[in-house]
């Protein structure tokens, strides 16, 4: 175990788009893996081809690239030496009927015969009895039709007969079964508790169980991460490994943290309404025409999702909260994982997308905004547009804020906050606006200092506090009464659109 080369695999059932909760699962083992100079893997569980969802594997695919997560071996990543990484295609290998068989062989696997109706019979016949979790166990499996019950001949016979069976894990009756989880520790639990889980179905097909275990050791994978819901099926999977003999060649388990609700109350469910996407592209599922924002069609870059998902759980034990993917990578421990709940945070995860929007430069803006321009059938000049980006970015979350924070940079307003207006607009002001009109006309240089400079002395010289008229000659401006520096703005409107703006306010409000 000690001189394993680091191999992490991330093993998604396509049964539905790729929820985030999945995504921090790749994050998390991708960062170990990087740290470590190891492998990182994408494995497709499709095993149960019941829950197959058309698309779901090309959606996994597309979302670990534009989160920049990408696996260095998997479907869709290239193959690497342990080829196909399709569970379907893996059946074909007859590597999992083999180790059933093994299983079989030494005693620690049975054929059952049960038909749906027998177990179904078998669960009342349990609930009746007042037994709290019933379940296919060494108690209730003596009453069932398996090669345990049966006569040797029996069970040859149903089988010539072509009679369907699965084949399931014979747990022990009472026996301790003890395993260590990097992120909690020691765990222990009594084998009375786990049921005789099915390995292999009727159809020939593993179920997850002996499949996810079978690739694990055929790919030599170091460290199986998961979610916290497979924590009560991991004494199973011990115990597998322990029957085929190859428990020093389990993989390190770590069981993430559950992500929880804002509220803190249950889990973070995909259909959240706190208006922040719960998937990382949107998502459209066929089956139930349901519809779910992307992260990244609703305007967030792919940083700030990754730095959010990063701390989703996991802390650096300091208080810095911006992360490169790099610096997670450098960063990263199980250690450092929590056992408790994760709470999403829809606030903090517009917050991180504000952080990353700062970041940009005004020309790496220009360019996010200048299609949203063209939506809107402004050709402006590219210039002219980054300054706006560097005046607006100030307030804003997204980039799609910045239409709303500062259309009137492109078009000038026609209409004029009422509210402000009812309350600042007097003749001593409309005198105030319209002899700075004059003096703007003819100042030497129209720049934010100037401009502002005139601006106050010419308050001073008619005797009005600059609170009194300032944002009512921001509304002649802008139409709107918030927005960025108003002398910068000026500046960037430049004198001729400035004078125009404020003879047509002039001459407009009442
Ligand atoms: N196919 C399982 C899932 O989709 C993978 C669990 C594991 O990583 O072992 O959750």
């Amino acid at each position: 175990m000690e001189n394993r080369r680091v191999r992490l695999r991330f093993a998604p059932s396509p049964t539905g788009g790729l929820h985030m909760g999945g995504v921090r699962t790749a994050l998390f083992s991708y960062l170990y893996a990087k740290k470590h100079g190891g492998d990182f893997i994408l494995r497709i569980e499709d095993t149960d081809q019941t829950r197959y969802v058309n698309g779901a594997e090309e959606y996994i695919i597309e979302a670990l690239k534009w989160c920049g997560i990408e696996p260095n071996e998997g479907v869709g990543f290239g193959d690497g030496p342990y080829a196909p990484y399709r569970q379907s295609e893996r059946k074909e290998l007859g590597i999992y009927a083999k180790y059933a068989q093994q299983l079989i062989d030494a005693g620690h696997a049975y054929y059952a015969f049960d038909t749906s109706e027998e177990l179904d019979a078998m669960r009342k016949r349990l609930e009746a009895a007042k037994v709290s979790a019933p379940q296919y166990n060494s108690v209730s499996r003596q009453n069932m039709r398996n090669s345990l019950t049966l006569s040797e001949d029996e069970v040859k016979k149903l089988m010539d007969a072509g009679t369907p069976y699965v084949i399931r894990l014979k747990v022990p009756r009472n026996e301790e079964i003890r395993f260590h989880d990097i992120i909690r520790g020691w765990v222990v639990v009594n084998s009375a508790q786990v049921d005789d889980k099915v390995l292999l179905k009727s159809d020939g097909m593993p179920t997850y169980h002996l499949a996810h275990i079978v690739d694990d050791i055929e790919m030599k994978i170091s460290h199986a991460v998961r979610g916290e819901e497979w924590l009560p099926s991991a004494p199973s999977h011990v115990l597998i490994y322990r029957y085929l003999g190859l428990e020093d060649q389990m993989p390190l388990l770590a069981h993430l943290p559950l992500i929880l609700k804002p509220d803190g109350n249950g889990k973070l469910s995909k259909r959240d309404k706190s208006g922040i996407p719960m998937f990382p592209l949107d998502w459209y599922d066929e089956r139930t025409g349901e519809k779910y924002q992307g992260y990244r069609e609703s305007g967030f870059f792919k940083e700030a999702f990754i730095n959010m998902l990063g701390m989703l759980g996991w802390n650096p034990g300091t208080t810095q909260e911006i992360f490169s993917l790099d610096e997670l990578v450098d960063a990263f421990s199980f250690e450092r994982v929590n056992k408790s709940g994760a709470k999403f945070d829809p606030e903090k995860t517009k917050w991180f997308n504000q952080q990353y929007l700062r970041k940009k430069s005004d020309a790496e803006l220009a360019e996010l905004f200048t299609p949203i321009l063209h939506e809107k059938g402004i050709h402006a000049d590219p210039k002219f547009v980054e300054s706006v980006c560097r005046l607006v970015k100030e307030k804003a979350h997204f980039v799609s804020e910045f239409w709303d924070g500062g259309s009137y940079f492109f078009i000038a307003p026609t209409s004029y906050d009422q509210e402000v207006i009812k309350k600042r607009w007097n003749p001593q002001v409309a005198e105030f606006i319209k002899a700075l009109t004059d003096i703007y006309k003819n100042v030497s240089t129209f720049t934010a200092h100037e401009t502002e400079a005139q601006f106050k002395s010419t308050a001073e010289r008619m005797g009005i506090g600059p609170g009194q008229v300032m944002q009512m000659f921001r509304v002649c401006l802008s139409g709107v009464g918030g927005g960025p520096n108003l002398f910068e703005m000026i500046e960037l409107l430049g004198r001729e659109e400035v004078v125009r703006r404020l003879e047509n306010a002039l001459a407009t409000i009442k």
